[in-house]
């Protein structure tokens, strides 16, 4: 997926995926935890880092591109996303060992990861949107097995905050934009079902209540 040149700065530098971490739950639309609104993060210490490294562990393990900490259970406003990275997906016969490699590539199970560059929002407010529109196939790590073509403004300013607390402007556009849109939407308790007739979100609900159901 393409890179963003105005959010390339902002790529946690020299970050390293831990080799073993503990994969979080992401909890599935209608958990509570999915429609409850977040609140502001107001202290920048190295709990806000830990659970920020273990989101991203839980992130490209899943894998997925953006992860909003709601969909974790942490009601924070805080979202990680990372659209740049390379995925590779591996045969199960490949002996590869799990783990940093001399490429700097990770091989996780099933996969090898490369060219990750995550970005940390914390507090993110959009300041401006574009009336141009772009519709987008979306999916979502809380609505599992469901996919719904979503239109959202093409371009953001977006103002957040950095893991040191320290405030930034940028103008997001494209996929960068509707990924940072659609996660954003998790800190209001909000899921792209929201944006579609009440027909189809109560078809993908019975969808989901049978996930539940078998255990998912
Ligand atoms: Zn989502």
């Amino acid at each position: 997926m393409q890179k963003n040149d105005a959010l390339a700065p902002y790529a946690l530098k020299n970050y390293m995926l831990p080799e073993k971490g503990e994969k979080m739950k992401i909890y599935v639309f209608p958990h509570p935890h999915i429609t409850k609104k977040s609140l502001p993060v107001t202290k920048f210490d190295e709990s806000l880092e830990e659970l920020v490294k273990k989101m991203l562990f839980t992130m490209y393990h899943y894998p997925g591109v953006g992860l909003a900490a709601p969909q974790v259970g942490v009601h924070l406003n805080l979202i990680i996303v990372d659209m740049g990275f390379d995925l590779e997906h591996l045969e199960e016969d490949d002996s590869t060992p799990l783990g940093h490699q001399a490429d700097k590539s990770v091989v996780i199970p099933g996969y090898r990861l490369k060219n990750f560059g995550p970005i940390i929002f914390i507090n993110p407010r959009i300041l401006k949107s574009s009336e141009e529109t772009r519709d987008y196939e979306e999916a979502c790590m809380s609505l599992p097995g469901i996919s719904e073509k979503i239109t959202r403004p093409s371009e953001v300013e977006l103002e957040f905050e950095d893991l040191k607390g320290e405030t930034h402007r940028v103008m997001i556009s494209d996929e960068w934009a509707v990924c940072i849109q659609h996660e954003m939407d998790h800190l209001e308790g909000v899921t792209f079902l929201d944006h579609i007739s009440s027909f189809k979100k109560s078809l993908h609900r019975k969808k989901l209540q049978k996930y539940l159901k078998a255990g998912g």
